[in-house]
């Protein structure tokens, strides 16, 4: 009995290991790579809820990833390049792939960006990074209704970010689909996911309480790391 109890728990076990370890497998076909999310998916609760983030990571994030493999193959050479470069240079892109590339590709460098800009316990501006906000938005708290505001008013599905230049200035703006600031040879220091599927389950059509409630799984030691690699030229996506 003992041995046949062991057997199930170890066979169901398995069974979920293996559901798991395919939907990773064809996520790391081909050069591009699902990043593994830096904390486990409940972390962000209640703010965001661990069902929403393993949707959005696993199958959003996932296809994102399979989709712009898929469109790369047969181009080698294109496919080498740093996603960043391949965004930033859309016009190198050959025209039967490149609407694929820039939805796909831009989806896979906002999703990357925006797992790293979250997670519990994230603090408060701190250093270089904060004096950057008071400079150019005043505030912490004009930067947040700012940035909400913008993302309030982003149409139907897109994104909201915070830019920074080489200098460290920071600027709000947005993009509609997949679309990048990379695309615009800019450096995005972080951003928030506006599409529905980011907080429909939890929020249904109140973006607005979610672009509110966001702020509280805001990692500002991982957006400080983000601003120092931007001004001594090492922020990629
Ligand atoms: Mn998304």
């Amino acid at each position: 009995m003992l041995n046949r109890r062991g057997f199930i728990i170890g066979a169901a076990a398995l069974s979920t290991y293996v559901i798991a370890d395919r939907s990773w497998a064809q996520a790391t076909q081909g050069p591009f790579r699902l990043p593994a999310l830096p904390y486990p998916a409940n972390s962000l609760e209640p703010h965001i809820d661990a069902r929403t983030m393993e949707l959005h990571h696993d199958r959003h994030h996932a296809s994102y990833v399979n989709k712009l493999n898929e469109a790369l193959r047969g181009h080698e050479q294109l496919a080498q390049r740093p996603l960043e470069d391949i965004l930033a240079n859309l016009n190198d892109v050959p025209e039967s792939i490149r609407t694929t590339v820039r939805n796909n590709g831009g989806g896979h460098a906002n999703h990357s960006m925006f797992w790293e800009v979250m997670g519990p316990d994230g603090g408060q501006p701190q250093g270089e990074l904060q004096a950057a906000i008071e400079r150019d938005f005043g505030g912490l708290d004009q930067l947040q209704q700012r940035f909400n505001d913008a993302g309030s008013s982003v149409f139907g599905s897109g994104w909201v970010f915070v830019t920074v230049d080489g200098d460290g200035r920071l600027a709000v703006t947005t993009r509609p689909n997949q679309d990048t600031p990379l695309s615009d040879g800019q450096r995005v220091l972080f951003g928030n996911d506006v599409w529905e599927h980011a907080y429909y389950l939890k929020y249904q059509n109140r973006r607005d309480e979610y672009l509110k409630n966001w702020w509280n799984v805001v990692n500002w030691k991982a957006i400080g790391d983000r601003y120092n690699r931007a001004k001594s030229g090492d922020l990629g996506l």
